[in-house]
């Protein structure tokens, strides 16, 4: 088979290591290769992430920046500390760029849709993440606007990892170490209001900004933006809703996205399949989340739905890298 990469994210880099030898892969990516980054904040569980790293060929204790040990979240009249067990930085762009600096890869290649240019090959993927740029518009698409400063300063306020939920959970500020008195600051929100904030933290710091990144986080999971294909093009990672809706997460998502693509090439509806029932516990905490976004939010409700997300996260502590309790969810969930 010839698979066409478009996008050389995360998702799109992971896949064309992923995509056995027996196949032609070349990639198509719209920035320029000067101009291309992996806007995130670098944040993932060390433990889970290194098996699927290893599955590609990489080591990904090679790139971490910060083991975490505590994460502060800050409730604003309570401050919860929640023990980690694997949450680290890790340079998320060495690493996508060492995935990709040996594959074909087609810079400042903006595919809009997959035309004669694709007629040699029999797949073109969209990892094109909140652009699907291949596949049709998602009816009440759900995205997070997102502001982040990579900074340095010897006058960092934390030296681990706080966030600070914004009220109705309809967002979170971050503060993410990244080693040797750096860090990623930033902020996601529905409402915006995280600006003016990262400003305010550089003056009060004292600090050097490295890079001012952001843009929307797509938080709609995959039941909801659906098709997944579009004659020969197929969407993974961010472009279908690969995103821990809670925590703005889809590093790991994305990954394990491109792998069931692999399992399922040539095998569209088989593909789809998969991906709805990987994904089926990002649905309900959407619907949670959604509800508090939209302010009908009912304990006595939601009560069922709630115990079932504290149980995965809790059942789930090497995937997320931190530890769930009852308390800290229960507060987290229901005081904002
Ligand atoms: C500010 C911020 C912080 C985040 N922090 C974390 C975190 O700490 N941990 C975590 O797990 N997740 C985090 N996320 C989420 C995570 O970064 C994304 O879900 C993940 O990067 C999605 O990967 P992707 O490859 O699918 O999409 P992307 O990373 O967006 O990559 C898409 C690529 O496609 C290219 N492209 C787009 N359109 C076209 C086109 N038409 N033609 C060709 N190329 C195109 C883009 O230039 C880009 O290179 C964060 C997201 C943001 C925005």
């Amino acid at each position: 088979m010839k698979v066409a990469v478009v996008g050389a994210g995360v998702t799109g880099a992971y896949l064309a290591n992923r995509i056995p030898p027996e196949h032609e892969v070349e990639l198509f990516e719209m920035k320029a290769e000067k101009n291309w980054y992996t806007v995130c904040a670098w944040g993932t569980s060390q433990p889970f992430i290194r098996k699927l790293v290893k599955m590609a060929g990489f080591e990904f204790d090679d790139y971490v920046l910060h083991t975490g040990k505590k994460m502060v979240v800050d409730l604003g009249d309570m401050q919860l500390e929640v023990p980690l067990k694997g949450l680290v930085t890790y340079d998320k762009h060495r690493l996508t760029h060492d995935m990709i600096k040996e594959r074909k890869v087609h810079w400042g290649a903006q595919v809009k849709d997959p035309g004669s240019e694709f007629d040699g090959f029999d797949v073109v993927v969209d990892a094109t993440g909140l652009h699907r740029s291949l596949l049709p518009k998602i009816e009440g698409d759900l995205v997070v606007p997102s502001l982040e400063y990579q900074v340095k300063s010897s006058e960092l306020p934390y030296d681990d990892f706080v966030i600070r939920p914004y009220p109705n959970l309809t967002g979170y500020w971050w503060f993410f170490p990244l080693g040797d008195g750096m860090a990623h600051v930033g902020g996601g929100d529905i409402h915006g209001r995280y600006r003016g904030e990262m400003d305010e933290f550089v003056k009060k710091y004292h600090c050097e900004v490295l890079r001012r990144i952001g843009r929307p986080v797509r938080v709609i999971p995959p039941q909801y933006c659906q098709p997944f294909s579009k004659g020969k093009a197929v969407g993974v990672g961010e472009s279908i809703g690969t995103v821990y809706p809670m925590l703005g997460e889809g590093i790991v998502p994305s990954m394990q996205c491109a792998n069931l693509f692999v399992e399922h090439l040539g095998d569209p509806e088989g593909y789809r399949q998969a991906v709805l029932e990987h994904y089926k516990m990002y649905s309900k905490v959407y619907r949670f989340v959604k509800s508090k976004i939209d302010g009908d939010f009912s304990l006595l409700r939601m009560w069922p739905s709630l115990l079932s997300i504290y149980w995965y996260m809790h059942s789930n502590t090497e995937r997320y890298g931190l530890e769930t309790r009852l308390w800290d969810f229960y507060r987290i969930a229901t005081r904002l």
